[in-house]
């Protein structure tokens, strides 16, 4: 333990600490509009007792019994919401000038999940790529304290076919690390659901997709047996899935998270009914994807990254693969906008129940953080209510990933969240205004994250 703790100080010795904030000391803030993340309306004005990183009471600001001695933090004009939780990314291999299985350290994955923090997300699951020992002793480490101030690293492994699984730029790295968990016959399937169990994880991720005829794709049998191997070891299973048969499929055979979004065909009415009889949660991961959004120069992005990547990645097309300019829309990229603007709301009023997901980390060019206020934007755009699209990135995916402490602000729950200087129920991209940001009751100190962050390292 000594060892272990020592070198996780090393690690924070190199980086921007967290700022010490109020951690014992029972703090009381006050006067803010409140969003508890749970649905329920906002609270005008608001009281949050914080003490020992836990929230101990929240209500009006008058009904909030205040113990004598308690710091008081006034917080009137500011807007709070439950820091995020992300159910999808892909942490480790993004490297900034550089990418590749070589990069997946505990100090990369550290920087990525402090970079969650930053933009306000308390918990960041990494889907199917990475390495299973060296997370696990992450999360233990990070149980143990070693990362304060860092996003919660959440994980699950991922089954597909032999050469199948990631698309090609990911599939690099994961090979050199060998952690996609390659199986051909639902034997194999079982043996390898059993061994996540034996292990402690509580979910895994499938891939069924052929990528348009270049992969092998994991058959109905294989990911059957995946599907009931893991609901009889009460694991769920997060399908990734990209055409409508697809989707069908997975959601028949049992799937409980559906990933991605049918972009480019019409849903019919047997998938639809799949999705009001299941009521699947569904990760629709297409922030990223959105051909408009950074074509501009983009602060909330660029506050992240050292100027000079920020102009790498302009100059290329890796961070809008869809979109080689800034031009008007490709007509094929405008049909699909056409499109996911009819499937999306069809799938919220069949009942899909949509988590917050991002695939951030699949490809260079993405930073971590900021991409969640992407994904929000877009389903506010596609249809959903502000307050709707709160509830998919706090509550909902806490509830998903059994992060019981996280996605409300209520009394019990760990003290993390987001201080606004705007109302994101008037205008969801004022998710981007932040302030602050708490995790586990102590104030971050952003300003010093940023100017690490922004430093050229050649
Ligand atoms: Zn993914």
């Amino acid at each position: 333990m000594t060892i272990v703790r020592l070198a996780a100080a090393a690690i924070l010795g190199a980086i921007a600490l967290p700022a010490q904030g109020p951690g014992a000391a029972a703090v009381l803030y006050v006067g803010a509009r409140l969003i508890p993340g749970d649905g329920s309306p906002a609270i005008a004005s608001s009281a949050m007792l914080v003490e020992g990183g836990t929230i101990r009471a929240v209500g009006a600001t008058e009904a909030v019994a205040v113990p004598a001695g308690v710091v008081r933090v006034d917080l009137t004009g500011k807007t709070l919401m439950p820091a995020m939780v992300n159910v999808h990314v892909h942490i480790g291999y993004e490297g900034y000038t550089s990418w590749g299985g070589a990069n997946h350290t505990a100090a990369n994955v550290h920087d990525h999940l402090l970079r969650e923090a930053f933009y306000g997300v308390a918990a960041t699951t990494t889907v199917g790529s990475s390495p299973t020992a060296q997370v696990l002793a992450f999360q233990r480490d990070q149980r143990d304290g070693a990362y304060p101030g860092a996003s919660r690293l959440l994980f699950m492994p991922g089954i597909a076919p032999p050469q199948g699984g990631p698309d090609h730029i990911l599939r690099e790295a994961t090979d050199a690390l060998r952690v996609v968990h390659e199986v051909t016959t639902p034997a194999e399937a079982r043996t390898a659901v059993r061994g996540m169990a034996a292990q402690g994880l509580g979910h895994v991720k499938i891939w069924v997709d052929d990528r348009n005829g270049t992969y092998p794709k994991l058959a109905p049998a294989v990911y059957g047996a995946v599907i009931d191997e893991a609901h009889a070891r009460k694991m769920l299973v997060h399908a990734h899935a990209i055409q409508a048969e697809d989707q069908k499929a997975v959601l028949a055979a049992g799937a409980d998270v559906l990933v991605h979004m049918v972009q480019r065909q019409p849903l019919d009415d047997a998938l639809l009914g799949l999705v009001k009889a299941k009521r699947p949660y569904w990760a629709t991961v297409i922030g990223l994807g959105d051909p408009t959004a950074l074509c501009t120069p983009d602060p909330f992005f660029e506050q992240a990254v050292p100027p000079s990547v920020v102009a790498r990645i302009r100059a290329t097309t890796e961070r809008r693969p869809l979109v080689p300019s800034c031009g008007p829309l490709p007509a094929t990229a405008a049909d699909r906008e056409r499109q996911m603007a009819v499937n999306f709301p069809r799938m919220l009023a069949a009942g899909a129940r949509v988590v917050l997901a991002t695939d951030t980390g699949i490809q260079p060019g993405h930073t971590f953080g900021s991409g969640e206020h992407l994904e929000l934007a877009r389903w506010v755009q596609l249809g959903m209510t502000p307050a709707e699209a709160i509830v998919a990135a706090t509550s909902r995916p806490a509830a998903l990933m059994g992060q019981a402490d996280l996605g409300t602000l209520a009394a019990g729950k760990r003290a993390s969240f987001i201080v606004l200087d705007a109302n994101p129920l008037d205008d969801i991209r004022h998710t981007r205004r932040i302030a602050d940001v708490y995790m586990d009751g102590a104030r971050i100190d952003r300003d010093a994250m940023r100017a690490r962050f922004t430093r050229e390292t050649k």
